[in-house]
């Protein structure tokens, strides 16, 4: 079969590589819809030390089971499934405590295990095992579920962030994540929902959506003047930020409302994470700073539930469909801003 393999930094090659062969208790899935992630691109631009190449991305991916050698009766050949992405090999306080996205004793896909730029990918026993395959309706399109997993990681900043009517919200950076903020925050009944980015391509993108403004970021900070006339001279109740960079994270901070939340979603590049912030921003304001690292098992759920309702808008977050043996191009879309959501739609053809 014909699969993207990183390679090392800057190096993604589509070549052809063996159909897994499967072990005890393994399933084999033929991706129908692969969609390309932020840390897919990051991989490929600046290399990941936790990928030890060669190793297939993609780990956003809806497919339909082929073979199963798992004695789970609830995973039959035929079924379409997506995937939790997070194993667990053993338990700690974490796996405990519900948050297994923070344990130490997971391993994911396309990180540890090959993943879904592919025709077929193999999903581990374990992870059978452990139900993390979720079955789609047939009416639901693929390249629309492929979208649960990031979707899923949206929903565990939101489970710290609690937005609800008596908010406003502002998403810093208007790429595909950032829109899909803003989305769950309409949806959860936000007053008012806004998205920033420093791209006016995105920005006119964004105001595509169900939202109730997009403002170009500008360099003399004037954006922040404006969402603040914006939500009455106070500023957002709740801001995320959905860009790696240090001066959106200030940008955050300096913007919300005297006791909002901020979600620093996007880290900074881990070459360079230490970076200058106002930190009497949080202390006067009496700011609630989170983080969000990868997704629990109850957001997958969420999010996959949402996602077969249709009240999300993903088809229209998936801008791009590309064939695996454009996947480069696909990289250089969703960096340029072009693109929102780029899905690569494999052949199943070994
Ligand atoms: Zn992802």
């Amino acid at each position: 079969m014909k699969a993207a393999v990183y390679e090392g930094k800057g190096q993604v090659n589509v070549r052809e590589v063996p159909v897994p062969d499967l072990g005890e208790g393994e399933v084999l899935l033929a991706v129908e819809a692969c969609s390309i992630c932020g840390t897919d691109l990051r991989t490929y631009r600046h290399g990941d030390r936790k990928i030890t190449p060669p190793r297939i991305l993609g780990h956003e991916f809806c497919g339909r089971v082929v073979e199963s050698r798992s004695p789970d009766a609830g995973i039959r050949a035929g079924d379409r499934v997506v995937m939790y992405i997070v194993i667990l090999h053993g338990s700690d306080r974490y796996v405990e405590m519900g948050r297994a996205n923070l344990s130490d004793h997971r391993t994911t896909m396309s990180y540890h295990h090959d993943g879904a730029f592919a025709p077929f990918v193999r999903v581990p026993a374990a992870a059978v095992q452990q139900g993390n395959l979720f079955r789609v309706a047939s009416d639901i399109p693929s390249d629309r579920m492929s979208l649960a997993e990031p979707l899923g990681c949206v929903m565990n900043a939101h489970s710290r962030l609690g937005v609800g009517l008596k908010d406003t919200v502002a998403v810093l950076g208007a790429g595909p994540i950032g829109i899909m903020h803003a989305a769950v925050a309409r949806l959860q009944g936000a007053q008012k929902v806004y998205v920033l980015d420093s791209n006016p391509g995105r920005v006119d993108m964004a105001r595509r959506f169900d939202i109730d403004g997009a403002l170009l970021v500008r360099p003399d900070g004037s954006h922040r003047d404006e969402i603040a006339s914006l939500t009455g001279g106070f500023g957002p109740d709740v801001v995320i930020v959905a860009a790696s960079s240090a001066a959106a994270q200030n940008d955050a901070l300096q913007m919300a409302a005297r006791a909002g939340r901020v979600s620093f979603f996007a880290g900074l590049p881990k070459s360079d994470p230490i970076a200058p912030l106002d930190v009497n921003q949080i202390h006067y304001k009496e700011l609630a700073v989170s983080g969000s690292y990868s997704e629990k098992r109850s957001d997958f759920q969420a999010a996959f539930t949402l996602l077969q309702s249709g009240r999300f808008p993903a088809d229209r977050i998936i801008t791009h469909h590309l064939p695996i043996e454009r996947i480069t191009e696909g990289f250089r879309l969703m960096e340029s801003g072009e693109a929102l959501k780029v899905c690569i739609m494999p052949a199943s053809q070994p």
